[in-house]
């Protein structure tokens, strides 16, 4: 598992004409605003590029790769393949076949549960986002920035920082950041699109959600479940409850909180959040998922009741090994 180096990578990009680009399922800041970067920059210098996505991709991030994407691949032969913030390749589960059909696959990352899946790999896990490298990509392969990325990229990392206030950020985050400024590009659009643009129904959301709320292990534990009813009754999508988890850390006391979303009947998507020293990504792990130490996620079968009473057993045993 040893990274190859962006010099590498860029050679291997600079070489093809035709790049497909791949994000994870339930697609984020990060992972779309990496590929948009990536996907404008290469096409502003002439090369022929596109997103390949195989789900909806949510609507306040839909201004990031408008006229990009696509859920078929547009190229039949001679192309290569980069996928962008995804540790495995179950987190594009429906694509490998695709991926791996490419000359060459490439996987930039910054997640630590990384299995270097693809033929040349860069992984950094203490990156604040994967767009942070891929702006030092795109600068070492020394082709024009169009505004257009640089404003995907300051996206991607107001996102995965949650603007600057997770323990992931770094000095880097900023400097990038005001590299960006420098450049010229719109922030506040930015800032509008993805946080000024809330539906209201997604609010109406967040207060069923909320009212679902209970703490644990007095009280530095929290949870809160969305079912498939919830989702109907407000009108709203799975990507609405984006955030909530989030929602959930913010309060006083809570070192971990957990989000339970029920995606289909039977099956649960798991968030989990960390405030202080505990860690999430061990126990996403341990229901074959994955992420961060303070930001992790997992699928759990089973009634939302079922996978609670199952995701807090370990949840109370990370509280156990730090307070107990
Ligand atoms: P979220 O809670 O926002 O869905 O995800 C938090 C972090 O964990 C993200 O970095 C995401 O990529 C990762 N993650 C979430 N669910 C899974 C999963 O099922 N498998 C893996 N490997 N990573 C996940
Ligand atoms: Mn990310």
């Amino acid at each position: 598992m040893k990274n190859n180096s962006l010099k590498e990578i860029s050679k291997i990009i600079l070489n093809s004409n035709r790049v497909l680009i791949l994000t994870h399922i339930n697609g984020d800041g990060d992972t779309l605003g990496s590929a948009a970067a990536l996907c404008l920059a290469l096409r502003e210098n002439g090369a022929e590029a596109w997103i390949l996505v195989e789900d909806k991709v949510p609507d306040n991030l839909e201004f990031l790769v408008a006229g990009i994407y696509t859920d078929k691949n547009p190229f039949d032969k001679h192309f290569i393949a980069v996928v962008v913030d995804c540790s495995d390749k179950e987190r594009f589960p429906e694509r490998q076949s695709v991926f791996f059909e490419a000359e060459a696959t490439i996987n930039i990352d910054h997640h630590m549960t990384n299995d270097y899946f693809a033929d040349y790999n860069y992984v950094e896990k203490d990156s604040a986002a994967t767009a942070e490298l891929v702006y030092l990509l795109i600068n070492e392969m020394g082709i024009s920035m169009p505004k257009s990325s640089g404003e995907a990229i300051f996206a991607a990392i107001n996102t995965d920082t949650g603007l600057y206030q997770n323990l992931n950020t770094t000095a880097r985050s900023h400097r990038i950041s005001a590299e960006l400024y420098d450049m010229g590009i719109d922030h506040n659009k930015v800032s509008v699109e993805l946080f000024q643009s809330v539906k209201p129904e997604k609010l109406k959301l967040e207060n069923m959600v909320i009212s679902t709320m209970e703490s644990f292990y007095g009280g530095k534990g929290v949870v809160a479940y969305c079912t498939l009813e919830m989702l109907e009754k407000t009108g709203t999508l799975k990507e609405d409850t984006e955030g909530i988890v989030a929602l959930l850390r913010n309060i006083k006391g809570v070192d971990i909180s957990v989000f339970i979303r029920e995606q289909a009947p039977g099956e649960n998507k798991i968030s989990m959040r960390v405030k202080g020293d505990g860690d999430v990504a061990r126990i996403a792990r341990m229901f074959g998922g994955g992420g961060h130490i303070k930001a992790a996620g997992c699928t759990i079968k089973g009634t939302p009741e079922e996978a609670k009473k199952e995701i807090l057993i370990e949840v109370e045993k990370e509280l156990d090994r730090l307070y107990g």
